[in-house]
């Protein structure tokens, strides 16, 4: 028997992303500690977990403010009573009735990366309104140093009827890029300096703005976010295998892990075949060791998982099936229908993908369903 095999269940028909409720909560403590000796409000981005049950363990940490990428999202998380909503994705005019509705019910903000979005758009009543500023991630934006621009938007915005400029919201994805605690600081650093610059000469036109941040790279690894309002982090309540080949966590923060039942052996090849494949784990990849992995083997220990089994990985992925990398001696103690867990590379997505949890003690937390658009 492999030390691998999990025990969580006895034998599993099909994937399952496993919830270490202990490691996630410690993950948030951190974090509401961590802002609140910044003296910042902590408003977490809730796409990570999307789900009530998680998003409850916020509310009794002492979160009330919460992030989101969809309006979808913000409806479910709504319905559950966060009446202190931002939806941090950018506005256009075909969302105008689900905002209008949101902001009847709660204190609603969207964001703004582009002022044409607003054309011919009316609210009845108040709403806030962030614009989304590129610090570097080059995602979406407003260019810092388009002054000018940014003047007459502003000056525009304060003619606005019910919409009310709260300030300026990046995320500095380029975070992603860094290695260790040094290049991580230079991102948030070097962001900071923008945004603190352009809310200075932009105040002239619009009055006080507020600054908010968010990115779990610059979020775990600082202790003070001066000039910020609020920090947005996400991912921080799981971690994953990006955010430790980035320097923001240890393998031991990591909250959540796909079990996996292994299916076929072909030790010639020196693989193992899993149920476990891109619509589980999505098709997010990161280099490790020269190769590309899709997920990192974990040793079960009875209660969960402990130490990282990195000569198991997960090298490719289709739609169901994962292509495991084994050592021969290894593969000569698995059979088909034993259990492999792995740490997901990035665990949003994951989760997403997977649609709802299994905590340690057995407990099932569903997250929100996807249901199109009205
Ligand atoms: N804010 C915005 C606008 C985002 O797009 C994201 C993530 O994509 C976050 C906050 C949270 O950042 P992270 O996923 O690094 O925790």
């Amino acid at each position: 028997m492999s030390e691998l095999i999990s025990t969580p269940t006895s034998a599993l028909s099909e994937p399952l992303l496993l919830l270490d409720e202990a490691r996630a909560q410690r993950n948030l403590e951190r974090m509401v500690a961590r802002a609140a000796a910044a003296g910042v409000r902590l408003r977490p981005h809730f796409k990570t977990h999307q789900s009530h049950a998680v998003g409850r363990w916020f509310r009794a940490a002492g979160c009330q403010a919460i992030t989101v990428s969809s309006l979808a999202m913000a409806e479910y998380f709504a319905a559950d009573g966060w009446s202190d909503i931002t939806l941090a994705f950018p506005f256009h005019r075909g969302m105008r009735d689900r905002v209008q509705a949101l902001a009847q019910r709660s204190s609603f903000a969207i964001t703004l990366a582009d002022p044409a979005a607003l054309g011919g758009v009316h609210f009845d009543n108040p709403i806030e309104l962030w614009l989304k500023i590129d610090v570097g991630s080059h995602r979406t934006g407003f260019e810092p140093d388009d002054l000018p621009a940014l003047r007459e938007l502003v000056a525009a915005l304060g003619q606005r009827e019910h919409i009310r400029l709260r300030g300026l919201l990046a995320h500095a994805g380029h975070s992603y890029a860094a290695r260790g605690p040094a290049a991580i600081a230079r991102v948030q650093h070097d962001s900071l300096q923008t945004l603190t610059a352009l809310r200075d000469a932009l105040s002239q036109t619009a009055g006080p703005l507020a600054l908010s941040i968010g990115d779990t790279p610059g979020c775990s690894t600082h202790d003070a976010f001066p000039g910020v309002e609020e920090i947005r982090p996400g991912n921080f309540i799981f971690n994953d295998l990006s955010q430790w080949q980035i320097g923001s966590c240890a393998i031991d923060d990591i909250a959540v892990a796909m079990a996996c039942p292994v299916v076929a052996r072909h030790p010639r090849r020196g693989q193992l075949v899993v149920h476990g494949g891109a619509v589980h784990f999505s098709k997010d990849a990161m280099d490790f060791d020269g190769q590309r992995v899709f997920g990192l083997a974990v040793a079960a220990d009875g209660r969960g998982w402990s130490t990282l089994r990195p000569e198991l990985r997960l090298v490719g992925l289709s739609q169901e099936h994962g292509i495991v990398q084994a050592p021969a001696e290894v593969i000569d103690t698995i059979r088909p229908g034993d259990t492999l867990l792995f740490l997901p590379v990035h665990s949003c997505l994951t989760a997403d993908a997977m649609g709802g949890y299994q905590t340690l003690t057995g407990e099932r937390l569903s997250m929100m369903a996807r249901i199109g658009a009205p």
